[in-house]
């Protein structure tokens, strides 16, 4: 079970973040952190985490302040910017055990390169 109530700063994410884990860097600037995904899903597979300590997305929208969460969202798009994603993209966060999340640090999946399949399957 994974738990989402309180922020463990030896998740693997947290680690990339301290540079103690090497990650692939899409981007970068003080709200954000962008990489690849180290299991690509699609062509394009980038992970985008905030530079702060949000287990989820429930936790980031309770507690971060405005300016976070434009900057936050506005890097997002900075991601897909750069990614040049011009036939579009999916944007993903799974949020607990019924989500399938699996690491307890906020992230957004952003998925393109090729046309996707449906969203959920069993
Ligand atoms: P989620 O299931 O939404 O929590 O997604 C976790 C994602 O993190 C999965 O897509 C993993 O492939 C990815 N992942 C796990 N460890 C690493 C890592 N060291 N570097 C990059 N991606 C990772």
């Amino acid at each position: 079970m994974i738990d989402i109530e309180n922020y463990n700063n030896s998740n693997i994410f947290a680690k990339i973040l301290r540079k103690e884990i090497n990650s692939k860097k899409i981007y970068e600037d003080k709200f954000a952190f962008a990489f690849e995904d180290i299991s690509p899903q699609a062509p394009t597979h980038i992970l985008i985490i905030p530079k702060a300590q949000y287990c989820s997305l429930n936790d980031f929208l309770e507690k971060a302040d405005d300016q976070f969460l434009v900057g936050f969202m506005k890097a997002i798009k900075k991601v897909v910017d750069v990614s040049k994603l011009n036939n579009g993209y999916r944007l993903i966060t799974n949020i607990g055990n019924f989500g399938g999340q699996e690491v307890p640090h906020l992230h957004f999946h952003l998925l393109s390169g090729k046309s996707l399949s449906k969203l959920v399957s069993d």
